[in-house]
């Protein structure tokens, strides 16, 4: 399922946004049943702005209170430390009518899968994200395309809801805070983000021991499995204008000879987009026979999330992503097709 594309968002919340949030909450009744639902192949924004928020609302006293993804119910290895994991819940086992839906860090109600249907019921749902292709789905939107992280929107709301930042819900926080922004290298990164993570910080979470569990531990046949899929990335300098297109895949195939779980391949992104010579990075992923879950990244002079839109799926301007369908040379080409109506003001 596609979602029309949303006119871009400009502003963030105003002050009767919030006002509607923070209500929604203070209103719930003793035995009000919440639901947490968070995008799926959850990162650390989706996970830890859930669980974090969610620890916030234990501290307030919700009692009957789930968090929930759709697809399979399996936390990546980095992530299986985080506070508040107890509040997961399998999708089929999730609330069918909560009181509240609270979403975070999904862009369209697509990205919720079979979870999509809890935002149509009697109960108010609450949208915190920060995608600019944001839908405007749920009854209230917290939606800042300015925010480095969703887990930004959550610490306020928290904050205008009189919870403390204790070091679980920091843990958390802080986790979506330094995935989002890549440790604090990406532009998004602002004076207000390092005060966040100081805030964060104060309460004594050691981001040493954080960033080692979530960036820089993985297993050794993942370590081989890299070598293999860059081995075969493919430099493509013309394209995107003369901007270049570097890109390469990775199928379920590779997966099994290196006895791997699919998270590993988020992190290839990263060792892609560092090429020199190209602008605009992809890595396609194998999720079916002739289905390819894509990750794109620019540097400036592409607008990735207009490429992602235009194939149905969405993201922020420098990372974006869609789901495509036929084998990997064709999606490409639907990616180079789109690259130069994509192009940035110099
Ligand atoms: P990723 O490459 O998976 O790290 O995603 C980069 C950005 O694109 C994130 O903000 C995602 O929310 C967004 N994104 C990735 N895949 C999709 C999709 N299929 N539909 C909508 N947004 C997506
Ligand atoms: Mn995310
Ligand atoms: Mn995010």
């Amino acid at each position: 399922m596609t979602d029309s594309p949303a006119p871009a968002t400009v502003t963030g919340p105003d002050e009767a946004d919030w006002a509607a949030a923070e209500a929604a909450v203070r209103a719930l009744a003793a035995d009000a049943r919440v639901l947490l639902v968070c995008h799926v192949n959850p990162d650390g924004d989706a996970l830890g702005s859930m669980l974090g928020f969610g620890l916030g609302l234990r501290r307030l006293g919700v009692r009957h209170l789930q968090a929930t993804f759709p697809g399979p119910p399996e936390v990546p290895d980095p992530f299986r430390w985080l506070p508040g994991l107890d509040l997961l819940v399998p999708s089929d086992e999730a609330y069918r009518e909560p009181d509240l839906v609270v979403c975070f860090d999904a862009a369209s109600e697509s990205r919720l899968g079979e979870l999509a249907d809890r935002l149509g019921g009697p109960g108010r749902a609450l949208v915190l994200d920060h995608h600019g292709s944001n839908t405007r789905f749920g009854d209230v939107q917290l939606v800042d395309p300015a925010a480095a992280a969703t887990s930004v929107v959550a610490e306020e709301l928290l904050a205008r809801l009189d919870v403390p930042l204790d070091a679980e819900i920091a843990a958390c926080l802080y986790v979506a805070l330094t995935t989002d922004t890549g440790s604090f290298r990406f532009e998004a990164t602002t004076p207000a983000v390092h005060r966040l993570a100081a805030r964060l910080l104060a309460t004594g979470i050691r981001p040493g021991d954080i960033s080692r569990q979530v960036f820089d531990t993985r297993p050794f046949g993942a370590v081989r499995l890299f070598g293999e899929v860059l081995g075969r990335a493919r430099l493509e300098p013309t394209a995107a204008a003369g901007h270049g297109l570097v890109w390469t895949y990775a199928t379920q195939d590779d997966l099994a000879r290196h006895d791997q779980r699919p998270y590993v391949l988020e992190a290839l992104i990263d060792s892609v987009r560092c090429t020199a010579e190209a602008d605009v990075a992809c890595v396609l992923k194998q999720v079916g026979p002739t289905e390819w879950a894509v990750s794109m990244r620019s540097k400036g002079a592409v607008d990735v999330s207009r490429v992602a839109v235009a194939l149905g799926g969405g993201g922020h301007r420098f990372a974006a992503g869609f789901t495509g369908a036929g084998d990997a040379d064709a999606v490409v080409g639907r990616i180079r097709a789109q690259l130069d109506g994509a192009l940035l003001p110099a």
